[in-house]
């Protein structure tokens, strides 16, 4: 074999400056040409190479790998390929070489060789490749959230989610392309502001709704092959929306109850919590309160005027609310002209379609709870299932709010006259004298006492005197202003509390009482009179405002009954008495 020649110096140092593997092997496979990236993987230099056989350079596990394509190209047939080799510090590179056969007058005398390291490619790929199957995988794996990978123009790199075909986009048409290109409806002017804010560094998230579903949108940027790509995470979050409004509704409804509000204002607070929660055109809830017979309690929003709050409908009347009257169970229906007195009335309305749950206290059917819509899809088995869970919620508020004011009617109000019982009264009185001192109000009192009662009872009996008894409580309760409260304070007498009124007012009061009582005669009894103390807060002094009333009273008495007294005017007729006597 003739001596190889050595290359021009210029020659070697082009070489030399090409960041690839470039030699030369003829085609007993001894080396001709090499430059400094081959000394520098294979720790030797250009000299050393010189006249150097392939395998004594390779070792024999690589030369068996490659010899495929030493045979190949000495046989005249370019090769490239890609392969791994690992070098003289133990570092696994990753290649690709292309050799090229050196045909002079047809026949070969070597190839050339060109081998490119592509390691920093090739790992750069596959940390991509790991980020974005992560990302495919998080869109893939969790139902209700899609994944958006953006690069810094605005190109998807990835749309990955179920979720995003169900607004008509696909993913091998978004990726790829830029925004601008896929997103319809202004959406792509919408977005880029977050984009470029997620790609700047921030995190931005917005709420947006598709179609009939709430998404909960976060933008930020991410790390993809050391670059700073943005990433958005879309999450459905209509379920929990509707929980977290479930659960600020209920949190109202307890409110309600905590501060004893009444049945009929807790079932207000559930129409319109349900309305809220349910995203309807109205709810309402129903009581049965009798066969055949519905109340709307409470309406959200409004009763409409063309909707009577009583239904007494028939059996065969198509509201849901008639369903759960006739069955106990969540009814869904759709109004349909003929469909019963209701059902017009709902079409007059507007309303298309109702659902409803049955609402149980104690046990038994007490009413229902409805949904309505001027749409006839939007209520679905589903939303009557969400609807008849909630109904149970609503019975624990109403049944309490019941339970509780019932007793509380039996705690405060005095069997035989109905009025407010002294308890009551004491609480009242205590009250208002606070806001009173507080607020420099006037207050008054009135003691009302039933002359010579023990007479109607000696004359006609208990039974005709507990009669008197209510009837005068009633005609008291018939000249007290709202604000005022008449109380039967014990016995046959009552108590008038009048905020706003200083005695003088009150004297007045005292006096439509006393005629209210005296003017008519009462039922097997005849005519009963009564005698009344005024008392104002300002005038009384530590006996208290019922004490100088009643003093009031007891000078009325003394005076000839039948009239009413103010404590002034009782004090100084004592003392024009005592210096008279
Ligand atoms: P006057 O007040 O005018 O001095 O005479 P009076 O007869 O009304 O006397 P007093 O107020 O002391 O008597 C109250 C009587 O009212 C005693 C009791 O028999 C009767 N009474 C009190 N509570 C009731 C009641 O709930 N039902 C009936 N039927 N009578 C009652
Ligand atoms: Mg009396
Ligand atoms: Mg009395």
């Amino acid at each position: 074999m003739p001596p190889l020649p050595e290359l021009p110096a210029q020659i070697q140092a082009v070489l030399n400056g090409i960041p690839a593997m470039v030699g030369y092997w003829d085609k007993d496979l001894r080396n001709r040409l090499s430059n400094d990236a081959y000394g520098e993987w294979f720790k030797a230099d250009a000299r050393q190479m010189h006249g150097l056989h392939i395998r004594d350079l390779l070792g024999e596990e690589l030369f068996a790998e490659n010899y495929q394509y030493i045979e190949k190209v000495l046989a005249g047939e370019p090769q490239i390929f890609g392969g791994t080799l690992v070098d003289a510090d133990g570092k696994t590179r990753y290649t690709q070489a292309s050799y090229v056969p050196d045909l002079q007058g047809g026949e070969i005398q070597g190839f050339f060789v060109l081998v490119t390291d592509i390691t920093e490619r090739v790992l750069s790929e596959r940390r991509q490749q790991r980020d974005v199957d992560r990302y495919r995988a998080l869109a893939r794996s969790v139902p209700g959230v899609f994944v958006l990978l953006f690069d810094s123009e605005l190109r998807y790199l990835i749309a990955e989610g179920q979720e995003l075909e169900t607004f008509g986009y696909r993913s091998d048409e978004m990726e790829g392309r830029l925004i601008h290109e896929v997103l319809r409806d202004n959406l792509a002017e919408e977005l880029e502001p977050r984009y470029r804010a997620a790609l700047a560094g921030q995190e931005v998230s917005w709420s947006r709704r598709i179609g009939d579903r709430m998404y909960r949108l976060t933008a930020g940027p991410v790390q993809s092959d050391g670059e700073t790509v943005g990433m958005v995470v879309a999450v459905d979050v209509t379920e929990r929306r509707r929980q977290e409004k479930t659960w600020a509704g209920l949190h109202e409804i307890s409110t309600a109850i905590a501060r004893n509000a009444a049945p009929a204002d807790i079932a207000e607070q559930v129409a319109v919590v349900v309305r809220s929660i349910f995203d309807v055109d109205s709810a309402a809830v129903s009581r049965f309160s009798g066969p055949m017979v519905a109340d709307i309690v409470a309406m959200a929003p409004a009763l409409p005027s063309v909707l009577s709050r009583r239904h007494i409908f028939a059996p065969t009347d198509a509201p849901a609310t008639v369903r759960v009257a006739m069955t106990g169970k969540p009814a869904l229906s759709v109004y349909v002209p003929g469909g019963g007195l209701a059902a017009e009335q709902m079409l007059a309305a507007g309303f298309r379609s109702s659902a409803a749950a049955p609402i149980r206290v104690s046990g038994s059917l007490w009413g229902a709870l409805a949904l309505t819509s001027k749409s006839e899809t939007n209520l679905t088995p589903a939303v009557l299932n969400q609807l008849a869970q909630f109904a149970e919620l609503v019975e624990i508020a109403i049944g309490n709010a019941e339970a509780r004011s019932s007793l509380e009617l039996q705690a405060s109000t005095d069997v035989l006259s109905g009025l407010p019982n002294r308890r009551v009264l004491e609480e009242r009185l205590a009250r208002e004298t606070e806001l009173a001192a507080a607020e420099g109000t006037k207050l008054s009192a009135i003691v009302l006492d039933i002359d010579h009662f023990k007479r109607v009872n000696d004359s006609f009996g208990h039974l005709t005197g507990d009669k008197v008894l209510a009837a005068v409580a009633g005609r008291l309760r018939e000249v007290a202003r709202q604000g005022e409260v008449v109380a039967r304070f014990g016995g046959e007498e009552f108590v008038w509390l009048l905020p706003g009124s200083n005695s003088e007012e009150a004297l007045q009061a005292a006096e439509r009482a006393r005629l209210a009582v005296a003017s008519r005669p009462f039922e097997g009894a005849g005519t009963i009179t009564l005698s009344a103390g005024v008392c104002e807060l300002q005038e009384a002094g530590a006996l208290g405002i019922l004490a100088c009333a009643d003093h009031a009273l007891y000078a009325s008495k003394h005076a000839g009954r039948n009239r009413s007294m103010r404590y002034r005017a009782a004090v100084a007729a004592e003392a024009q008495q005592d210096r008279s006597a």
